[in-house]
């Protein structure tokens, strides 16, 4: 038996790191069965298709992003599967039971790794510069140090902008033991809501007891947080940001008394996140104010916004958007916690201004900030100029 895999965000997505877990299961799951498992990591052309395909016994094309591009005559068929969020949004259907239910293969990506790193040495090489390795390898650690799995699933919240809308509350999903991997140094889970799950305690013991460091890939529901939760958690060791969600400004006054509480708990200043979705309920002037509005009350409590431009499969509404540019800006100036960190949003447009190559003319950062300020000046006025970490009366 041969298998061919194609992890579709890993060729189509330029600097995409993170292993695509059905591959891995699906690579598991035939392994075991004595089969031979190849990662394709491009996609054949139009012509070889035909002929290339039948070289397999089962082909399985797997993508999380709607986004990401897979050539259009790759069709499914009998021996073609492809599945994930990213072909079918919020109806992917499920893998069978004893795929999703098998140990994922840890090595599935592994040939690929090997030779990024071989051809950066051998490009370092050429052009006489110095190869660090270990750093170079750094960027592959969520394919490497990582048991990674679903430990509960499902959300009851049904956000209109989310995939997850199959289930009405969250359950347990895999036993930790269906994925962890005591040899791997760390725990990634991509449960959606973990703190949903009534019997979360059980869980969190069970975690606990690994001795692993752990974290929580798709975020956690601040609106959830407890004095208890926030306790076991920022105790913890947890590994990386803690990242929550702040998609809706209807949550400020409770989002405001969550940031309270993780104040109280984080004793040991570890960095905290939270989304910020734009774009999704409007793309005007009250959307860009809204999520200042957000940022500003992080900004008070030291939490890092990540601002996450809302997208489905058929639209981009930020792209058709008058603020188009602002939002970029928006986002390259908080998606970068060293510059948001450092600089306002005014400054971080005069330093894209100061690197700005033709003269007489404005780049499309500041030019969307001018623009912006002119046509709601008090919207600027409040939120252009807020520093990171800065203490704002308002909150005080
Ligand atoms: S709370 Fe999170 S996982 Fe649940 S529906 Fe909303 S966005 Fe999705």
């Amino acid at each position: 038996m041969k298998i061919a895999i194609f992890d579709a965000d890993l060729i189509g997505r330029e600097k995409h790191r993170f292993p695509n877990l059905a591959c891995e299961k699906i690579s598991g799951y035939w392994k075991e069965k004595g089969a031979t498992v190849e990662l394709c990591t491009i996609f054949p052309d139009i012509n070889e298709w035909k002929t290339w395909k039948k070289r397999y016994n089962e082909i399985y094309i797997s993508k999380v992003f709607t986004d990401t591009p897979v050539p259009n005559y790759i069709k499914e068929s009998k021996h073609v599967h492809m599945g994930g969020t990213g072909f079918y949004f919020d109806k992917a259907p499920d893998l069978p039971y004893e795929i999703e239910h098998h140990m994922p293969d840890y090595n599935l990506y592994n040939e690929w790794i090997e030779n990024e790193v071989k051809l950066a040495r051998e490009s370092s090489e050429i052009n006489g510069k110095t190869f660090n390795e270990k750093r170079f390898r750094g960027q592959f650690k969520e394919y490497t140090d990582y048991s990674i799995g679903f430990i509960t699933r499902g959300c009851f919240r049904k956000c209109p902008f989310c995939v997850n809308q199959k289930f009405d509350h969250v359950f347990p999903h895999s036993a930790l033991e269906e994925f962890y991997d005591p040899s791997r140094k760390k725990l990634c889970f991509l449960d959606d809501n973990f703190m949903g799950y009534p019997k979360w305690r059980e869980l969190f013991s069970e975690i606990m007891a690994t001795g692993k460091s752990f974290k929580f890939k798709q975020g956690l529901d601040e609106r959830l947080l407890t004095d208890e939760k926030a306790k076991l958690f920022f105790e913890a060791n947890y590994d990386g940001d803690y990242t929550f969600a702040f998609d809706n400004i209807a949550d400020y006054e409770l989002i405001h008394k969550k940031l309270e509480i993780i104040a109280k708990y984080n004793t040991r200043r570890k960095s905290v996140k939270f989304y910020v979705l734009v774009a999704f309920e409007s793309t005007d002037e009250k959307d860009i104010e809204n999520a200042f509005k957000r940022i500003e009350l992080l900004f008070h409590y030291r939490c890092l916004p990540y601002i996450m431009r809302y997208m489905n499969k058929n639209d981009t509404p930020w792209k058709r958007s008058k603020y188009r540019s602002l939002y970029v800006t928006l986002a390259r100036w908080c998606n970068q916690p060293s510059i948001v960190k450092k600089m306002t949003f005014r400054e971080f447009c005069l330093a894209n201004q100061a690197l700005h190559k033709t003269s007489g003319s404005y780049c499309s950062s500041m030019k969307g900030l001018l623009e912006f300020e002119n046509e709601f000046p008090e919207i600027a006025k409040k939120y252009f100029d807020l520093r990171f970490g800065e203490k704002n009366p308002k909150f005080s």
